[in-house]
């Protein structure tokens, strides 16, 4: 490998998946640089509970200890989550995930946004061959046949063998790198807010499905739900201006009061939802890993975990190849990431594309075989242990970081 380059792989976004993919690189002789344009103070976990959570599967979990910083994470606030709930608002149809019948002690944790990047953003820079640029942001990109020539918005430059871009849905990578993407608008937009209720959660996570969207409360460790409201844009316009008290009383209807009043609402934000799939993920020195390859419906919480396991994937394919002393920004090499990782995404992209379908039907027979199949799965408990596992990332074609000692 030359060692004229500045360094052998140059990480653009260092978001969670990015930030992950960093450390996962950790510790090796490639020479790794992790550029993010947002300061890391404005990223640091306060007091204030993110609005942005995630539902982490074990699999991503397993990713965070096996790159040192699991600990620093559970050190700020992490939410482990035993059973799981899902119910149709137009009928009897309703199934229950429950982690002691598939004997684990848990099915997940849900765990700030914000604490994910940060204690990942900080300890990507402990590892020996780890440059953070933080702030920074890429400016230009010029893909040359054995090298990319990175240019940053302060007029830093160099040359690296390979571009990695986990700089988000709307990756500028991906358009420097000239991959079209597919995929439409839901028409939806999911609005998001931290809440307290009068009962317990239970260390449960809640979906109930209603004609205009799901609704989620996701629990946290201090007693209080992360909601997930996915709804029509006129509706999450209607709820983002509504007070606070009335806010809390449609919120509490919307959930058939299932935790009773709702109250304490904190600020609120909204999201568009769509689904989006990069048309490859790979070119020549140039690859694609979580939002910047694609996008899903939060409806079953795995964007961000498709994402880290495209991170865990790529990161032991280029240390395969670097072990073997090939170039690990050519093709060749990164069709082997591609091949891994699209089709597994590509199928989460139509299970959950299907589900969003299914449960946004208001037809009477979509409704009344979505509530017998709910129920069905519900009793089927082999297929319901099946389909658990596979969620938590507990089966599959699992990355080396992600199976964890029982790998
Ligand atoms: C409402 C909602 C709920 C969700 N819930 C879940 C859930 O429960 N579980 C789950 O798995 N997923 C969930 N997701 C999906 C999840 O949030 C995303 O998949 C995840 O944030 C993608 O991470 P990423 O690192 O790929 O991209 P991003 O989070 O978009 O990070 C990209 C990073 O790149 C940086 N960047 C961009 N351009 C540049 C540049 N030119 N130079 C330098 N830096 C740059 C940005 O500052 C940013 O930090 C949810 C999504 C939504 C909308």
């Amino acid at each position: 490998m030359s060692r004229s380059l500045d360094y052998d792989v140059v990480i653009a976004g260092g978001g969670m998946v990015g930030a992950a993919l960093a450390c996962a690189l950790g510790d090796s002789h490639l020479r790794v640089a992790l550029i993010e344009g947002t300061p890391l103070a404005r990223i640091r976990p306060d007091i204030e509970i993110d609005l942005r959570v995630s539902a982490i599967t074990c699999a991503s979990q397993r990713l965070f200890v096996a790159v040192g910083a699991w600990e620093a994470m559970t050190a700020w606030r992490v939410s482990p989550f035993r059973d799981m709930r899902v119910w149709d608002a137009t009928g009897p149809g309703r199934i229950h995930f429950d982690s002691a019948a598939i004997g684990e002690p848990l099915l997940g944790w849900i765990i700030e946004n914000r604490v994910i990047q940060y204690t990942l953003l900080e300890r990507a820079p402990a590892l020996a061959n780890v440059d953070l640029l933080c702030p920074a942001a890429l400016s230009l990109v010029t893909l040359r046949d054995d090298a990319v020539h990175v240019q940053l918005d302060d007029d830093r430059a160099f040359h690296t063998r390979l571009l990695v871009g986990a700089d988000g849905a709307g990756s500028r990578v991906r358009r420097w790198s000239d991959i079209r993407t597919e995929g439409w608008s839901y028409d939806q937009k999911a609005v998001v807010a931290t809440v307290s209720t009068e009962k317990f959660h239970a260390e449960t996570a809640w979906q109930r499905f209603l004609p205009t969207g799901p609704l989620a409360f996701l629990p946290l460790h201090d007693g209080r739900c992360s909601i997930v409201w996915s709804t029509t844009p006129a509706q999450a316009d209607h709820l983002l201006q509504l007070d606070e008290d009335d806010f809390a009383l449609e919120l509490a209807e919307a959930f058939d009061w299932r935790l009773g009043d709702v109250t304490g609402i904190t600020a609120r934000g909204a999201f568009p939802l769509r689904l989006q799939h990069a048309r490859t993920y790979v070119k020549p020195r140039v690859a694609l890993i979580g939002d910047a390859a694609h996008v899903v419906h939060p409806l079953a919480g795995q964007g961000v975990n498709l994402g880290l396991m495209d991170a865990a994937a790529l990161a032991e394919v280029l240390l395969d190849a670097s072990a073997a002393d090939k170039d690990i920004g050519s093709l060749k090499v990164l069709r082997r990431y591609e091949r891994w990782r699209r089709g597994e995404n590509l199928l989460m992209l139509g299970v959950l594309d299907g589900f969003k379908r299914l449960f946004g039907s208001t037809l009477t027979p979509v409704r009344l075989l979505r509530n017998l199949g709910l129920s069905a799965t519900d009793a089927a408990v082999p297929i319901k242990n099946l389909l658990a596992r596979r969620a938590m990332g507990l089966s599959g074609d699992l990355p080396r970081l992600a199976r964890g000692s029982h790998g």
